[in-house]
């Protein structure tokens, strides 16, 4: 634009031509406010592509003195009145041979000036500069991306690796909840469930509580088992009580069985002429020869003071010699002294479940039997 109004002045001479030249240097300074805005971008993207701009801009203003030169060339060739011009021009100092020359030549002498080779190739150098400059930016703008891109493409792989560790950690801990925690939640609702001990599983914390739990469930077994056991058990001879009779009567009333029922003789008299201690020792000695005296299945009980029933399961009439023989061998086992125990004598009444003309229950005709060995003057047996 610059070089467009000096070259127009020095072929016209026309003062617009000046004018819009130095509106364009002081007021418009488009070369300059653009070098500006552009220099400070420069330095943060490529330090090195200033100096070309720089470079530019000093060739540009050395042009320009050669552009005020020409200008007051023209100007003196106008005869202008060199105070109304700006203090550039004025300033201008005219070489002697310049300032002899006529007004035709010295317009000549600006034409010259600005359309010279010397002119043109100084204007060249100025765009090579800005091109350079361009070219440059462009390259280093190119690079930037380039590692923009590659340092994005390490941020994705990093992301991708970040994910998968993520999600590797979230299988973990779903794994650990599952082996630590809910596994031995669950054993541990079936344990319950069945009526069982807790394993010892999954977390520490787990394995204290499985540890506790047993610690009371042995301990409710075995109070369970006592209290069972005393529940069905006669205290002083530890044969089954009335009320365990009564249930295996329930669940073996009506199979095969042989059913005795052992009474001692005069145990009232016993008791007057020993003391009852002695007959409670007399008790326990009754129990314990039943007891060894049948098979560990048969039922052995106590249903009443000095009454005891025997309950041989699987057991037919067509084993009548052999009750006969035992109870034979119990009679004569208790009727001798032992340990000073004195002696007793036993009256007993049989039936079996598949007896002749049976009158009422098997213990009803047992005891019908039991009646008739009382009858027969006691120390005596009778079968149903
Ligand atoms: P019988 O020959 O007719 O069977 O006469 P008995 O005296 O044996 O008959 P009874 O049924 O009248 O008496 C049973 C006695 O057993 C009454 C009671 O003093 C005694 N007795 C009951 N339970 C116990 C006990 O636990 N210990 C002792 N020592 N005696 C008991
Ligand atoms: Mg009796």
């Amino acid at each position: 634009y610059l070089t467009e109004q000096v070259r127009e002045f020095s072929v016209t001479a026309d003062r617009s031509y000046l004018d819009r030249f130095f509106e364009e240097v002081k007021q418009t300074r488009r070369r300059d406010n653009a070098v500006e805005n552009i220099r400070s971008e420069l330095k943060t993207i490529d330090a090195d592509s200033v100096q070309y701009l720089e470079k530019s801009l000093q060739l540009s203003n050395e042009l320009v003195q050669t552009e005020y030169y020409a200008f007051r060339l023209g100007a003196d060739s106008a005869g202008y009145d060199l105070s109304e011009l700006p203090e550039e021009i004025q300033s201008v100092q005219l070489s002697a041979e310049d300032a002899a020359l006529s007004a035709k030549d010295k317009l000549a002498k600006a034409r010259d000036l600005v359309y010279s080779r010397e002119y043109q190739e100084t204007k060249d150098e100025i765009h090579n500069n800005a091109d350079l400059c361009t070219s440059r930016l462009i390259e280093s703008v190119r690079q930037r991306e380039l590692a923009n891109s590659k340092q994005l493409r390490s941020l994705i792989i990093l992301q991708y690796v970040l994910i998968a560790i993520v999600i590797v950690v979230i299988l973990l801990y779903l794994l650990f909840t599952e082996k630590l925690i809910i596994d031995p939640i669950e054993n541990f609702v079936k344990s319950i469930r069945s009526n069982e001990r807790m394993p010892r599983n999954g977390l520490q914390e787990f394995s204290f509580l499985a540890d506790s739990y047993n610690e009371m469930f042995d301990k409710t077994q075995e109070d369970q088992q006592k209290l069972s056991y005393e529940a069905t058990h006669d205290a002083l001879t530890n044969v089954y009580n009335r009320a365990a009779y009564e249930d295996i009567m329930a669940r073996h009333g009506s199979d095969e069985i042989c059913f005795i029922i052992v009474d001692i003789d005069k145990f009232k008299q016993f008791n007057d002429q020993f003391g009852h201690a002695m007959g409670d020792k007399v008790l326990q000695r009754v129990s314990g020869v039943l007891k060894r005296s049948f098979r560990s299945e048969d039922y052995i009980c106590r249903i009443g003071g000095d009454e005891f029933v025997v309950i041989m399961v699987n057991v037919t009439s067509e084993l009548k010699n052999l009750v006969q023989a035992k109870l034979e061998r119990i009679a004569r086992i208790l009727n001798t002294e032992k340990d000073d125990v004195p002696p007793v004598t036993l009256s007993i009444g049989v039936a079996f479940s598949d007896r002749q003309d049976p009158q009422g229950s098997i213990y009803e005709d047992a005891d019908r039997a039991l009646y008739n060995a009382k009858e027969k003057g006691k120390n005596t047996f009778a079968f149903y």
